[in-house]
């Protein structure tokens, strides 16, 4: 039933109902003929008058209910865009600026879940581009070793080695896909947290790094405050983060380059532990991207034997589970300086 037709049918429901009264009370003698007839008059009379106020009152009432339900019906079909304007009654002005409210956040969560969608994808290509690259390689070297077509001893262990190298390549990765997993379950929270020692983390990735260093002739520069420096992150974390910044700066910094690791005292036991290398540096707009996993310039994409991209989201999920920040910025000069933020542990004396 139609909201009009039902008030009218209410309106005259109850000037029947008064009718009915007048009659019963005419029949006590309550009232004489003649008064009954005037005030069965006057009660028809003012029905028609509040059924006609009623027909043209209720107009405003059926368009507000009109706009709503189309908006209602466009976003049913699909339309989210599709907005209520809010004029009209107060009731129906809030209604509206609900209605609108809810479109607004219908709309940003699918358009959440169309980018969730769209990285999860592209997520997926990258982690079958990044496996299958050094597979391939692998295979190719590996037939062309089964075919016998090597005669010469030097090229039979350049082929050796490159398998093995692409092997290594090749489980790194799934060791960083796998951290990257777990870190993602925040499968650290329920570790004790036992504070590291900065110069004992550095003093054990020295090794790791001596080889790149000393093929490139770069030079490693570490400036740490007199004190023994103690930072609320578990030592294998706060490596792997070091370890993902400096391997990063030995492989974009120029040959016979300087790469310096610094520690800094901030403001409320904040310590900034930057490394800063003399590469190319990193363009401005892509130095939010570059923490996103897979991301990689372009620069570094075309560059042979550049990681996966992964590294640097390693390393932001790891700071950030300790409440740290992470970021980069342009060096002095040429390169770039990466840091990130860690609270400092200070011992009882
Ligand atoms: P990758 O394994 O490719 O190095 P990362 O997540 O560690 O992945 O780094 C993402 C991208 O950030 C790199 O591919 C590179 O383009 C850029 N990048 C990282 N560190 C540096 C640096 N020290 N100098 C220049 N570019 C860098």
């Amino acid at each position: 039933m139609k909201l009009r037709s039902y008030l009218l049918l209410a309106n005259t429901i109850s000037i029947a109902f008064i009718i009915i009264l007048l009659l019963v009370f005419f029949q006590y003698m309550l009232v004489t003929r003649e008064q009954l007839i005037w005030l069965g008059i006057a009660t028809v009379g003012a029905g028609i008058v509040s059924a006609l106020l009623f027909y043209l009152l209720v107009r405003p009432l059926e368009a507000s209910v009109r706009r709503v339900s189309e908006g209602a019906a466009r976003i049913a079909a699909g339309d989210l865009e599709a907005r209520v304007e809010n004029t009209g009654l107060t009731e129906f002005k809030l209604l509206a600026d609900q209605f609108n409210t809810m479109g607004t956040n219908l709309e940003q969560s699918f358009r959440q879940v169309k980018t969730a969608e769209a990285a999860q994808r592209e997520l997926v290509a990258n982690m079958a581009h990044d496996l299958r690259t050094p597979l391939a390689s692998m295979q190719s070297y590996a037939e062309a070793l089964e075919d016998g077509v090597i005669q010469d001893e030097a090229t039979y262990r350049r082929y050796v080695t490159t398998i093995r190298s692409e092997t290594v390549r090749l489980s790194e990765l799934i060791q960083d896909l796998f951290e990257l997993s777990t870190l993602d379950a925040g499968a650290r929270s329920r570790e004790e947290s036992q504070p590291a020692v900065v110069e004992d983390v550095l003093l054990e990735l020295h090794p790791r790094f001596s080889l790149q260093l000393e093929a490139k002739e770069l030079q490693l520069r570490v400036r740490l405050p007199d004190r023994s420096l103690r930072v609320n992150m578990l030592a294998r974390h706060l490596q792997r983060v070091l370890q993902n910044l400096i391997e990063n700066a030995v492989r974009y910094s120029p040959q016979e380059g300087i790469i310096v690791i610094a520690a800094e005292e901030l403001e409320g036991e904040l310590i900034r532990i930057s490394v800063i290398d003399e590469g190319a540096g990193i363009a401005e707009a892509e130095r939010e991207r570059i923490f996103e996993r897979f991301y990689r310039t372009d620069r570094s994409r075309s560059r042979q034997g550049g990681g996966a991209g992964i590294g640097l989201s390693i390393a932001k999920l790891l700071v950030e589970q300790y409440g740290g920040r992470i970021g980069v910025e342009q060096a002095e000069g040429q390169g770039s300086r990466f840091w990130f933020t860690v609270q400092e542990v200070k011992m009882v004396q």
